[in-house]
């Protein structure tokens, strides 16, 4: 589901914004699109805490990406670091999608009242 954004400017607000917007993307090495989940879990000691109602073990954070429909590739980030990497690395392919969803809808208003999609 894509936001929507509101394309009732006039053609030129939409070009000014448009032109913003191409100035503003940029692809970043760090792109991941995925998600964080947060998991709690039990260990494999039988007398541990955590199989007598005590509190289980975690939180263990899992990097998910779905890539086909029931294929998802999940793995555990073990380090702090590797749980920033993945964290600035999502919220960064996220803006930039946010940024690709707005011009595509922008440049279906333009094709709407017939305007170019590319030059000025
Ligand atoms: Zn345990």
């Amino acid at each position: 589901m894509a936001r929507i954004y509101s394309t009732s400017k006039s053609t030129l607000a939409l070009r000014n914004r448009k032109r913003f917007l191409l100035s503003q993307l940029k692809i970043l090495p760090d792109f991941l699109r995925a998600s964080l989940v947060e998991r709690f879990s039990r260990c494999g000691k039988a007398n541990c805490r955590c199989h007598h109602g005590g509190d289980k073990h975690g939180p263990f954070h899992y990097l998910t990406q779905c890539l086909a429909v029931g294929k998802i590739n999940k793995f555990l980030l073990k380090t702090p670091s590797q749980q920033q990497s993945a964290q600035e690395g999502i919220e960064h392919y996220r803006q930039f999608q946010e940024q690709v969803e707005e011009l595509s809808q922008i440049n279906a208003e333009l094709l709407r009242r017939g305007e170019p999609l590319s030059g000025e």
